[in-house]
């Protein structure tokens, strides 16, 4: 029986997570939840459904109404008040991490952007698996998180980085020549510079394969998230960004692939179904048995890859160049991209100063000489992290 730690329990990565431990409550046991307080009654809902011995909430404030809608979800259910166990309970900013260092078995992270990066140290210091929806953590700490973390301690969510996971066991490691990180190319797959200038953040939102939250379904269609995946893909496996390709893969069947030196290349196929990786990632290096459907071979399905537009997609690159400088400047490329997706997601920007603004704040950083500590410290992260926000939303309100 593994315990679980579920950090950021109410959004999409949190709830397919609940969903495949529910029905297999002799392997796993939620020891943890945890989220902002943006959903108070599916948080009140899981802690009854779950049982968890303690539960953190960032929202301070939402404390009472919590409160409130654990009476109700319990009242539904006939129960009176000291029928059931309430859990311990931990408010503020920092009681995820506070969370992540219970020592459970495995801590899953799936909190939304940087805010993941303190619980992420805290569940590698204590010694729990880590296994991480929440690359942002592991993108903009870059070595501060990899050093922190001992061989085989992070696992991967994200489905292309569980597709590296599942294919590099076919070969060593000095017979990997290049990884092949699949994208589903998004929403604007096939536009032009010129047909993105007007479009909304709700066309944005309309992801062809994948059902996920606000900030990664508007990286998808900027490409931002598959920049991301990439500096993620070059620090978990130790890689050279040139030996790092991406191919646009509409379909999101081949999560990735991996090239070996004698020419094989090993790709990792399953629907898009966020339960595989999940359910891999819980029990890793095992299986977990029927986590979600295969692919059906009696049907004819057709699989296609093209390259990549970076002209118009230039998110990719960018990352590239923000990966190869390491040091800080991939914190201020996530954080000035976090504060363009609030900007676009307002109306105060368009679409295509997302990237835009994320290219002028990475340059920005690259010019100061900030980046040159290899091994930046957390503070220095955390620094590069307030900066690249703040000179974003500068950007994005002077008018971009
Ligand atoms: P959602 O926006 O759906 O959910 C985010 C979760 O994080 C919510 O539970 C939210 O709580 C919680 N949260 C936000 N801020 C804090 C905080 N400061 N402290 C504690 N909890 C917080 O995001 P997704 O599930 O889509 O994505 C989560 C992570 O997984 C991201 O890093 C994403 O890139 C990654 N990922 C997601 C995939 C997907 O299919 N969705 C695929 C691969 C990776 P509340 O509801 O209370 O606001």
């Amino acid at each position: 029986m593994r315990s679980i730690v579920l950090l950021g329990s109410t959004g999409s990565i949190g709830t397919q997570t609940l969903d495949v431990i529910a029905s297999r409550r002799d392997q796993f046991r939620v020891t943890g939840l945890s989220a902002s307080g943006g959903n108070i009654e599916l948080l009140a809902r899981q802690i009854i459904e779950f049982e968890p011995e303690t539960v953190a909430l960032a929202k301070a404030s939402a404390a009472n109404d919590l409160q409130r809608a654990l009476y109700a979800v319990a009242g539904e259910r006939g129960w009176a008040q000291g029928e059931y166990r309430l859990p311990k309970f931990i408010f503020g900013p920092n009681a995820s991490t506070q969370l992540a260092a219970s020592g459970a078995d495995v801590v899953l992270n799936a909190i939304t952007g940087a805010a993941g990066l303190e619980p992420t140290l805290a569940a590698l210091a204590v010694g729990s698996t880590l296994a991480l929806a929440n690359k942002e953590s592991l993108v903009i700490g870059g070595r501060l998180v990899t050093e922190a973390a001992k061989p085989g301690q992070i696992v991967p969510v994200d489905s292309e980085h569980s597709a590296f996971a599942q294919a590099l066991r076919s070969g060593r490691a000095d017979e990997v020549r290049r990884l092949i990180l699949t994208a589903s190319g998004g929403p604007f797959r096939g536009k032009t510079r010129d047909e993105l200038t007007d479009v909304t953040p709700q066309q944005a939102m309309a992801h062809p394969t994948w059902d996920m939250g606000r900030v990664i379904t508007i990286n998808s269609a900027t490409l931002v998230n598959k920049g991301l995946e990439l500096i993620e893909a070059a620090l978990l496996y130790d890689i050279d960004f040139d030996d790092i390709t991406v191919t646009v893969h509409p379909q999101s069947i081949v999560h990735s692939m991996v090239e070996f030196h004698d020419g094989s290349t090993i790709a990792q196929a399953s629907p898009p179904d966020m339960r595989m990786p999940i359910g891999i990632a819980l029990t890793w290096p095992e299986r977990l048995k029927d986590a979600a459907r295969p692919c059906d071979w009696t049907t004819a399905a057709t699989w296609t890859f093209e390259p990549l537009d970076n002209d118009t997609f230039p998110a990719v690159e960018l990352a590239r160049r923000a990966g190869r400088a390491a040091g800080t400047a991939p914190a201020v490329y996530n954080a000035a991209n976090e504060a363009c997706v609030d900007a676009f997601w307002d109306g105060r920007i368009g679409f295509l100063d997302i990237t835009r603004i994320v290219g002028e704040c990475v340059e920005e950083h690259l010019a100061t000489g900030h980046t040159a500590d290899a091994d930046p410290t957390l503070d220095a992260v955390l620094a590069a992290d307030a900066w690249g926000r703040s000179r974003a939303a500068e950007i994005a309100g002077a008018g971009a």
